[in-house]
């Protein structure tokens, strides 16, 4: 297993690729975290950022893959590690019989997980006063690389030729937030029932707070295994600046959506994704993490990444040092808890990849 320090190290400073065509298609734009590749150390598969200015000067180099997509990871001409590349999914190869690829309908993350934004645009979007600062999901949109909108049938065929011919484990829908009340927990609901009738697959949606609570059991009774509400920064001033569209939905409605949540899909099925870096500092992240594990919401801690074309491009991305301060007393919290990764049925926090905190994890429970 590479070290959490590593892992810190990595997804920091990103890494320069000698051969920028290593690895199946990194993800570039699309909602959340982009800009990475996934690349295997020890067994252990993890996103990298390889296209942010940070990798561009990294002094993490990957060599040239060789024909199995096995490589080197070295600094200062040191080598690190060994690491390899996942391979192309056999389903990217495929297309809908309307003649979309199915690669732009979902896209494999790390090695296991399908991952698709099911509404490929957003009511926040639009205006600059309004948009999430780190976020680039018109990027993909705009440069052909996806669909605005993914039926469900559309993802039911793919998903089920995703487990059959990659032996895909679970399934992450996120989604732009259309208009109307249900801040895009409809179009969730009904995608998840639609796969759920073509294959066997663990599903985590991911959306924010719906107006009515309703919506929990709902999404839950349509095949939704777990659900991802994404608080991405924890102080009012920081959201209002990083994200003034979506701070205007309060904290306070975070943590009472939260509280009915959790009965509905179970303790530790409920996450939120808190992005480290954006100008939070370490013990708000940790005090707004311990009021989480509390209610049963499994924070997955996240290290910032600034993508490009987005007004965040030149933000510095947080150093190792801060993120390992925050990860680090966080395994602990999570095991006094009784939350743990693995225990968790589809989704970010079971995929883990985007950080270092499994690892921290096991660590914790050594
Ligand atoms: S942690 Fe989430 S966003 Fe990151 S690779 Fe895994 S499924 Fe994708």
């Amino acid at each position: 297993m590479p070290t959490a320090q590593l892992i810190n190290e990595l997804q920091s400073c990103g890494v320069r690729l000698v051969d920028p065509k290593a690895g199946h298609e990194s993800r570039r734009g699309g909602a959340g975290p982009s800009d990475h590749k996934a690349l295997t150390i020890d067994g252990m598969t993890v996103m990298v950022p390889v296209h942010t200015a940070p990798a561009f000067e990294s002094p993490y180099v990957v060599d040239k893959p060789d024909a199995l997509g096995r490589s080197r990871l070295s600094r200062d001409g040191v080598m690190l590690a060994a690491v390899s590349f996942p391979t192309r999914p056999r389903f990217y190869d495929r297309s809908t019989a309307d003649g979309i690829p199915y690669w732009k309908i979902a896209l494999l993350h790390s090695h296991d997980v399908l991952a698709t934004t099911v509404l490929q645009s957003c009511i926040r979007y639009q205006s600059r006063t309004k948009t999430c600062q780190f976020c680039a999901i018109g990027q993909s949109l705009a440069a052909g690389r996806t669909i605005e909108r993914k039926t469900p049938a559309q993802l039911a065929e793919v998903a089920k030729a995703a487990v059959e011919l990659d032996g895909v484990r679970h399934m992450v829908m996120t989604t732009g937030t259309p208009p109307g009340r249900d801040r895009g927990a409809a179009i969730l609901a009904e995608s998840a029932a639609a796969v759920k009738q073509a294959v066997d697959l663990a599903i985590q949606g991911q959306c924010e707070p719906p107006e009515s609570d309703d919506w929990f059991a709902r999404m839950r009774e349509a095949g939704i295994d777990a659900l991802g509400m994404h608080l991405e920064a924890v102080t009012p001033e920081v959201r209002a600046r990083i994200m003034p569209g979506k701070a205007q939905i309060s904290l306070e409605r975070y943590f009472d959506a939260f509280a009915a949540a959790v009965p509905v899909f179970g303790r530790g099925q409920v996450s939120t994704y808190i992005l480290a870096g954006l100008g939070d500092t370490a013990e708000s992240i940790l005090s707004t993490c311990e009021k989480l594990i509390a209610i049963g919401v499994y924070p997955f801690v996240v290290p910032f990444v600034p993508i490009s074309g987005t007004p965040l491009e030149s933000y510095p991305a947080p150093s190792p040092a801060f993120i390992h301060a925050i990860l680090s007393p966080l395994a602990q919290m999570l095991r006094a808890g009784g939350l743990n990764a693995t225990d968790i049925k589809a989704g970010c926090g079971k995929c883990g990849a985007c950080s270092a905190l499994s690892t921290y994890e096991r660590r914790a429970a050594t």
